[in-house]
């Protein structure tokens, strides 16, 4: 099995880079998702985050109340709190779902999409500290590409042309902001093993995930034989 980190900052285009992957075989598993599902009422997650931040984090319908969680998170500077309930548990499932995964395909390739992978201090192992990515991952795929183009993208992708100026602005707005949260593609890109720019066309995007696509395979296939037994053949 491989595992591979894909990710970039909001709008780049990493959602669509795993459409296409998955379309050719790799097996995605979308860390937003996750973390959505596991912070529904009932689960585990859900007890802890309303534990600690109280009932004021919890909508009328007993869902969390997103808006207010995001409040708290960012206005009040309490962003590693929540982080530090939800990151941990995420990365645990991902990486129970990818030996699931690994047990019954084990040349499978596994792309785990999120935006936060350079970002998030948590890792797979307790207490890790460092460059917890390292262990989690056997290479990142890093999509790319220039703030105003994600900014546009994230623009179009929340209501496009519909928008009035003033709702456009605003959304643009929260698009940088967001953006500003997160690492520079800059300093992103020497932490990468493969870096997809996604400026131009999704054609282009799309051509680029060809030329990559049987590199992961062969990766996958490769680490499977070695795991198998199968050292690299010497004189
Ligand atoms: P991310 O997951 O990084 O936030 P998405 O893959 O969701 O980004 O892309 C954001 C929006 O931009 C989506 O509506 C997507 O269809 C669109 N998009 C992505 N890549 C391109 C491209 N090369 N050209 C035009 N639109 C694109």
């Amino acid at each position: 099995m491989l595992r591979v980190g894909l990710t970039g900052g909001l709008g780049s285009g990493k959602s669509t880079a795993a459409r296409l992957f998955a379309a050719r075989g790799a097996h995605v598993l979308a860390a937003d998702e996750i973390g959505r599902e596991m912070m529904r009422p009932g689960e585990a997650v859900y007890k802890a985050i309303v534990e600690h931040f109280g009932k004021s984090v919890v909508a009328e319908s007993g869902e969390l109340d997103r808006k207010a969680l995001a409040r708290i998170s960012f206005e009040e500077g309490r962003v590693e709190e929540l982080n530090a309930i939800v990151h941990p548990a995420v990365i645990a499932r991902q990486a129970k779902m990818a030996r699931e995964i690994g047990a019954k395909e084990p040349a499978a390739v596994v792309i785990v999409e999120s935006a936060l992978v350079f970002e998030t201090k948590h890792g797979d192992a307790e207490g890790e500290t460092g460059e917890p990515w390292r262990s989690r991952f056997d290479c990142i795929i890093l999509v790319t590409a220039s703030e105003a183009v994600k900014v546009g993208r994230y623009v179009q992708r929340v209501g496009g042309d519909a928008l009035s100026p003033e709702r456009r602005a605003e959304f643009e707005a929260e698009a940088r902001q967001r953006l500003a949260r997160q690492i520079p593609d800059e300093e992103k890109i020497p932490l990468s093993d493969f870096v997809l720019e996604n400026d131009g066309p999704a054609e282009d995007l799309e051509l680029q995930i060809e030329q990559l696509w049987p590199v992961l395979r062969f990766a996958a296939e490769a680490g499977h034989l070695r795991e198998a037994g199968f050292g690299p053949v010497s004189n």
